[in-house]
């Protein structure tokens, strides 16, 4: 790592930034085992949020980059070894994507924190989280069983399970490492190739997968990797015919544009997209726990999380303790450079996203009582920062409890009864997830299982095991991947039956 000087070239601000070391200042793709350039030459600039400079230009992939990423795809998967091994000789080169994944653990988390502005102790441990996810998937495909019907005598019925095809995958800017192993190891666990199209606000950590993948001896073709932007690379491998399905995570209203332009080649859609989650606290609670997660729940990851418990609902003979309790810890988090252990916020992706989350900010002013933070920093005059913001008195019709902020903003409203605060947990179009506190047993299920919400914890932080599903209801999502419905996402089931014995069938034109 070095301490460089950035130069602002509006401003001539100069001062220290963490730059990793042999930063490339070039991003490309990889297609059929090669990095290259766009066929046009088209580039695009990256930033990074501290100094919100551009750092690395990137290939802007257009459609025949797309053509040719799908073609080396259909080539590996037609007549390729991968599609065809055993389980048992995928799920070893699987376990060694793992170990390699693991041993860059310190190299992803000083560059994710560098393009995207995440605490360096928060992006640490991302790579442990991506080598679960192929060790998870390692062990599914060997354990794998499918299902055989039988009619004594008569016929025997069985399922053969086949990988779909080429697998196009289209990833979001937060946690991007972590958030592209969970579609890459299942897609290459049950067979398919892929080609995969990161957000581009955040393309730096992808390319890492390439030199994963080969030294794994992941087949060339394989992993196919196309940069660009959403309307652009990500528009032409959703329309592309040779590509039968789209993994996406992302925004609820892309997901929609998706959903559109997948209708026309009718293919296989798993949608993971925004939320807006409600964490319940009842006044039989134990408020510790109850305080220590929800703040960890919308203020971690600089609150651009997909579960974040955006909206907290608290009944009303605790709710002046709980906001009071709850603001005088949010402003007592540390908000700074990203690459600095102590630091618990760091900057938000992008000055978009910023002057996006920003806009909210003042909205809030109108629609509730600022508790804390309320804008910028102080002594963070320059990057995407911004002070953890608490409102209450929240009215269930305010934008700031209705919309995605996807920052670290929260919105707290209290309730009377039981049936208020479902009301208001399911008040709004999204259905992600939803964290219940109470010490009420009886209450704790009946309420979890009304809540309109794919993913619920009880009296729990936001951790999952990875053979549940994972996705969300209404806005938030279609479809669930985790666990064997990911495997039964990316393979067709192909049902065969077999006569046993005699044929019977009519004999038409026999008499
Ligand atoms: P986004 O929808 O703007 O972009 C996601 C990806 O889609 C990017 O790679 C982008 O380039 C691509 N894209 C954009 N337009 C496209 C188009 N027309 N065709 C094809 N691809 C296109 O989302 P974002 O801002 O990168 O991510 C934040 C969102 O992701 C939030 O809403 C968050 O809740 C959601 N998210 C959901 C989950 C989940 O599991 N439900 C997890 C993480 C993030």
């Amino acid at each position: 790592m070095t301490e460089t000087a950035v130069t602002d070239t509006t401003t001539t601000r100069t001062r220290a930034q963490h730059v990793p070391e042999n930063l490339p200042s070039r991003i490309q793709h990889f297609i059929g085992g090669r990095f290259v350039d766009s066929v046009s030459g088209a580039t695009f600039n990256v930033l990074d949020p501290v100094s919100n400079q551009t750092y690395a230009t990137a290939a802007a992939g257009q459609k025949e980059d797309v053509d040719l990423a799908v073609a080396a795809a259909t080539d590996a998967f037609v007549a390729g070894p991968w599609p065809r091994m055993k389980p048992r000789e995928r799920s070893r080169i699987l376990n060694k994507i793992a170990d390699a994944v693991e041993a860059h653990d310190a190299r992803l988390a000083e560059l994710e924190t560098f393009d995207t502005g995440l605490p360096i102790t928060q992006a640490l441990g991302q790579a442990k989280r991506a080598a679960e996810n192929f060790r998870f998937f390692a062990d599914l495909i060997v354990a794998q069983t499918d299902d055989t019907y039988q009619v004594p005598g008569s016929q025997i019925n069985y399922v053969f399970r086949k990988p779909v095809g080429v697998a196009g995958l289209i990833t979001p800017w937060n946690t991007p490492f972590m958030l592209e192993s969970w579609k890459l190891a299942p897609a290459l666990a049950a067979g398919c190739t892929v080609v995969l199209k990161p957000a581009e606000f955040t393309p730096l950590s992808a390319s890492l997968w390439a030199e994963i993948f080969r030294s794994a001896g992941l087949p060339d073709g394989v992993f196919n990797l196309v940069n660009g932007l959403g309307e652009e690379a990500g528009d032409a491998l959703v329309k592309h015919p040779d590509v039968p399905l789209i993994s996406f995570t992302g925004e609820t209203t892309t997901g929609q544009t998706i959903y559109r332009n997948c209708a026309a080649n009718l293919k296989g859609m798993s949608m993971e997209l925004g939320g807006k989650s409600p964490a319940v606290v009842f006044a039989d609670a134990d408020l510790e726990a109850a305080l220590d997660s929800t703040l960890f729940g919308v203020f971690s990851l600089n609150g651009e999380r997909c579960t974040a418990s955006s909206r907290i609902l608290v009944e009303r003979p605790i709710y002046d303790d709980f906001c009071a309790r709850y603001a005088a810890r949010a402003q007592n988090i540390v908000v700074g450079d990203p690459h600095d252990p102590a630091t618990e916020v760091g900057a938000l992706v992008h000055p978009e996203h910023y002057a996006k989350v920003m806009s909210y900010v003042e909205i809030g002013k109108s629609e509730g009582r600022l508790l804390a933070g309320g804008g910028r920093p102080q002594n963070l005059p320059e990057g995407n920062y911004v002070s953890p913001t608490v409102f209450a008195d929240v009215a269930p019709t305010a934008r700031i409890f209705q919309e995605e902020i996807f920052g670290p903003v929260v919105a707290i409203t209290p309730f009377d009864t039981d049936e208020e605060a479902l009301e208001l947990a399911n008040g709004v179009k999204y259905g992600l997830a939803a964290y219940i506190w109470t010490s009420n047993l009886t209450r704790a299920h009946t309420f979890a299982q009304s809540i309109e919400a794919g993913m619920v914890w009880l009296n729990s932080h936001n951790v999952r095991d990875l053979r549940t599903p994972f996705g969300g209801v209404k806005a938030s999502g279609l479809g669930h991947e985790g666990g064997y419905r990911s495997i039964d996402f990316y393979t067709e089931q192909q049902a065969v039956h077999v006569s046993l014995g005699p044929v019977h069938t009519a004999r038409f034109g026999a008499h």
